[in-house]
Formats: C-alpha cells, structure tokens, sequence
C-alpha cells in the first residue's frame, strides 16, 4: 500500500503498484489551503481518494498536526519541545469542533469505497474510548440529518509511542488493527529527534529497543488475530523490510517510489529466512552487532 498525502499521489501510487492506502495523511490538504477546509471539501477530497483506489482499502488517518507540521491559520502555542507538544489527537481531543467536522467527513466518504479511520500519537485507551464516543455522536447527527454513511468502517490507530507499546494488549481489545509508525516510534524510543541531523545516529531503526517494541506488538496483534501494519519510512529499506516480515508483520505501507524495491526485495527471500534473520537480530545485545549482522545478511541475499 501507500502513504499518501494529496491527491496528485493517487496516480503516482498506482503506478508504482501500490493496492490501497495504508496511510493518508489528511494533514496535508490542510496545509496547502488558507483556511480549514469545511467539510464538504474534505468529502469531496476523501471521495476522490477512496474512488481512485477503486474498492482497495484507504486508511485516513486523522488530523497530524503540531510537531513540524504547522497550519498557518491555526493559533498555536509556542512550545519548547513541540514534538513532546500540542500534537496530533491531543489538538482533535480539545477541537473537538474541528475533529468533529473531520470524522463527519470521513464518515460521509466511506460509502464510496473501503475506508478506515485511523488515529495518530495514541498513548492510551482513554484517547480511544473518548474517539469512540464522539464518533457514535458524529453518526447519531448523520443518521438525523439523513446523510448515509458505512456504519462498519473499522478504526485502527497508529503505534508511535513507547505508552502504546508497552499497552498495544490492552489497546488491541478496542481496535480493528495497529499501523506501527516508525518515523515517530524510533524518535520517541530514542529520545532522538527525527530531524535533527546532530542526533542521526541515535535515531537508529535498528537499535534492539525498536526492533524489540516492534516484534511486541507484532506479537499481541498476532495473538488477537488482527491485522498489524508498518508506515514508517523504517520499511522502504530492503533489509528493513525482511526483518519485518520475519518478525510477522505481512502489510506495508510505502511512499509510492519505495513500493516496486520493496516488492522486489521481498521476492528474493522466503519467509523461512526473513524468520531466522528477524529471531538472530533480535537475539543479538547491541546496535553495532546488529548493524554488522545485516550487512552480512544484506551481501548475501543481494538486497
Ligand atoms: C510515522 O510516524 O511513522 C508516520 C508514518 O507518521 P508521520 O511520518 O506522518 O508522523
Ligand atoms: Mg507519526
């Protein structure tokens, strides 16, 4: 699958063989306009999305904004540390105006193809009860107002905090399926910023104590039969992606260049040793071993 942030991106996703969205970043939209879009241009948007990809499953993710990603007509606070901030589903859970028209549109879209909903920088099942509340609202005011909708569209949320990690059995339980999202899991992990070339080296994707929260909740996703997904950037990396696999995660989500590499990477292996590269890495005690194991890995599979 791919991420996508804008609709030009369709195109480019199917071409590169992408089978659905596995993220949609509807931050994006928001950024490119003057003003928050009312929520018929966000249907419209969504429609179109779920539309291009003709009956393959699109997750929305909901509004990521804070952090990095600014909106230029959207007071915000300043903040020392705007990662650790005002971000993501802590800004839809106290604007619940602007969530709320979100969801609404979502909701209104997903008759036009397979969509689900998806929730960023969750850290606990309080965030998820509350979502589920207000989305039981959103529908109640849909069903009065007589606007047809998918009353079975499934709702996942994004693994991106050490809190989640170390909770996904319990969260598991309110959710259809987990998308793990490394860009912010290795900098949350690491205490190492994801754009700050001074710490590059601690943000390290294969530093046992991410390949170790990964497997977790591969592990308790696995045990509850219920999907889980990478959308990090973590997986447009070949070797990357054969150790995913072998630690059984089975869907990706990839920028729309990334999809035929990785395709191809994962054809040249079989899941037999994407399985012994993932349990040798994982059982090694360092980040310098498990760098040098896969680049032996790496030159002998010719990835
Ligand atoms: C992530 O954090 O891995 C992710 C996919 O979300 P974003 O890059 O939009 O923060
Ligand atoms: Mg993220």
């Amino acid at each position: 699958k791919a991420n996508i942030g804008l609709l030009s991106d369709i195109r480019v996703a199917l071409a590169n063989g992408a089978e659905g969205v596995g993220l949609y970043r509807t931050e994006f939209p928001y950024m490119a306009r003057k003003a928050f879009p009312n929520r018929h241009e966000q249907y419209e948007i969504y429609k179109k999305i779920l539309e291009g990809f003709s009956g393959n499953p699109a997750n929305i993710r909901t509004l990521d904004i804070g952090g990095d990603k600014g909106l230029p007509y959207f007071e915000y606070p300043k903040e020392d540390n705007p990662f650790m901030g005002w971000r993501s589903i802590r800004v839809s859970l106290e604007r619940q105006n602007i969530f709320r028209e979100q969801l609404s549109a979502v909701l209104m879209a997903s008759i036009h193809g397979k969509a689900s909903l998806m929730l960023p920088m969750v850290s606990g099942i309080d965030e998820i009860r509350q979502v589920k509340e207000i989305i039981g609202e959103v529908c109640v005011e849909l069903v009065r107002a007589g606007i047809p909708f998918s009353h079975d569209m499934r709702l996942g949320i994004m693994i991106e905090l050490p809190a989640a990690v170390q909770t996904a059995h319990i969260l598991i339980h309110e959710v259809d399926y987990f998308s793990i999202g490394t860009n912010d899991l290795i900098q949350y992990t690491m205490a190492a910023d994801r754009n700050n070339p001074k710490v590059k080296r601690y943000y390290d994707p294969f530093h046992p104590a991410v390949l170790h929260s990964i497997k977790r909740v591969a592990d308790v996703a696995g045990s509850e039969q219920k999907p889980v997904s990478i959308c990090g950037e973590m997986a447009s990396i070949p070797i990357a992606a054969i150790l995913l696999l072998g630690m059984g995660i089975t869907e990706f989500s990839l920028s729309a260049p990334a999809i035929p590499v990785i395709k191809q990477a994962i054809r040249k292996v079989s899941l037999e040793t994407a399985r012994e590269v993932a349990a040798h890495a994982l059982s090694l005690e360092s980040a310098s071993d498990i760098a040098a194991y896969l680049e032996i890995v790496k030159a002998d599979l010719k990835l």
